[in-house]
């Protein structure tokens, strides 16, 4: 039995903050009724507002893993080319799902250790003049590295070549944190889940969907059901779904959405980025390493810790466990037990993240990992500050 509550301090699940439970703490009610409708709505439009899009919305009940298969069978056919970008584990998944519906994957390779490369894309692209690429397939937020990609610049560089490929965007562990604008980028799939930046427990999947991608969908010839856009998008359109949907989960929506446009979706992706800041300030302090090189890319969502070598991840991530009750992420596939992940994300402020740097700070001692003490100083020093805009002159924000 352990006492007050437990740190989950992993890039998802997050936290679920006490007005989203509570939010949910509500009776099932008839989801052909006209009181679901309301709900129905509420959400469906409230997440366009959230993904920065007019177009449509569709949620399904379902793991983030569903949302990438969505897209993929309803926009390509057995035996098109794509271009997918090894950013880390996660873009190594869905590009073994592409694979297994038949997609010939053109994947191109990458270190771990940054995001994807627009002067890379648009070379590739450039090089594609019969235009066989039907897609470019992107992790915004590559949740098992720590590094973004910079999704404007990828436009920009497909439209400078000129290349009709629709864009699909993995924004599962960015949305709701991450500055994302489905519109603006002109991305046409973008895939995202209920457990991240929402701040809700799993089982939300969502794709926002452009019109291009929803005239792909009428010709395409993947095989699909359960996942097919037109079956949802035809009684959403009055609020309701083709068959039961996650109700409760949806009242949470509702009040998580109602919470990010409270604060300000720019104040939120501030916030994001000054604890990523505080965090790096802390990891530096320490002398340990941080997993991404491209100060570009850093992610505001997690950071991923190199481990010293010779010390285990996992090992640390016990320790930390069992000492102090905070769930750290570990490392995935090609850096298991090399890397350890902090999140601070969704409901995180300065001092939920500065308890969970004590965690941190007080396991590497424990485990008898080389640090230098003082790292949760460092991040002190750098929150004292206010946050950009109000602060007083003679703090200036930095490194962010
Ligand atoms: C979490 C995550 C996924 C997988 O989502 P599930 O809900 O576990 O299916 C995919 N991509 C990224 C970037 C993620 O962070």
């Amino acid at each position: 039995m352990r006492q007050g509550r437990h740190f989950l301090q992993i890039p998802g699940p997050s936290p679920v903050p006490d007005r989203v439970l509570r939010a949910m703490d509500m009776p099932v009610i008839d989801h052909r009724s006209a009181q679901f409708a309301e709900l129905g709505r509420a959400v469906l439009e409230g997440s366009q507002r959230i993904f920065q899009t007019s177009g449509p919305v569709v949620i399904f009940p379902s793991s983030g893993t569903g949302a990438w298969e969505a897209a993929i069978v309803n926009t390509l056919s057995p035996g098109d080319k794509v271009l997918m970008v090894e950013t880390g584990h996660f873009a190594t998944l869905w590009r073994q799902m592409a694979g297994r519906w038949g997609v010939d994957v053109d994947f191109l390779p990458g270190d771990w250790r940054r995001g994807a490369d627009p002067a890379v894309i648009e070379e590739r692209l450039a090089r594609d003049t019969s235009h066989a690429l039907k897609a470019v397939m992107v992790v915004h937020n590559e949740t098992s590295t720590g590094a973004t990609s910079r999704i404007g610049e990828i436009r920009a560089a497909m439209d400078r070549v000129g290349h009709p490929a629709l864009l699909m965007v993995d924004t599962i562990s960015s949305l709701g944190s991450v500055d994302y604008r489905h519109d603006e980028w002109k991305v046409d799939v973008s895939v995202s889940c209920s457990q991240k930046g929402f701040m809700l427990p799993p089982g939300l999947g969502f794709n926002a969907i452009s019109d291009k991608a929803r005239a792909a969908a009428k010709t395409n010839k993947m095989p699909r059901s359960y996942w097919d856009w037109e079956e949802m998008l035809k009684p959403n359109a009055n609020g309701f779904f083709p068959y039961t949907p996650a109700t409760n989960l949806l009242y949470g929506l509702r009040e998580a959405i109602a919470m990010l446009l409270e604060e300000g979706l720019d104040k939120v992706f501030a916030r994001h980025q000054r604890l990523a800041a505080a965090t790096r300030a802390a990891v530096n302090h320490w002398g340990l390493e941080v997993l991404c090189q491209e100060p570009k890319d850093f992610s505001p969502v997690l950071t991923a810790v190199l481990m010293p070598p010779g010390h285990d991840a996992d090992q640390f991530r016990k320790v930390v466990l069992d000492n102090f009750n905070m769930s750290l992420g570990s490392g995935l596939s090609k850096v298991a037990g090399k890397v350890f992940r902090i999140g601070h994300l969704g409901e995180c402020n300065e001092l939920t993240l500065l308890a969970a740097l004590t965690g941190v700070e007080m396991g590497l001692s424990v485990a008898g990992i080389p640090y230098r003490a003082g790292g949760v100083d460092a991040a002190m020093k750098y929150l004292e500050q206010r946050p950009q805009g109000n602060s007083p002159a003679h703090l200036k924000v930095v490194g962010s």
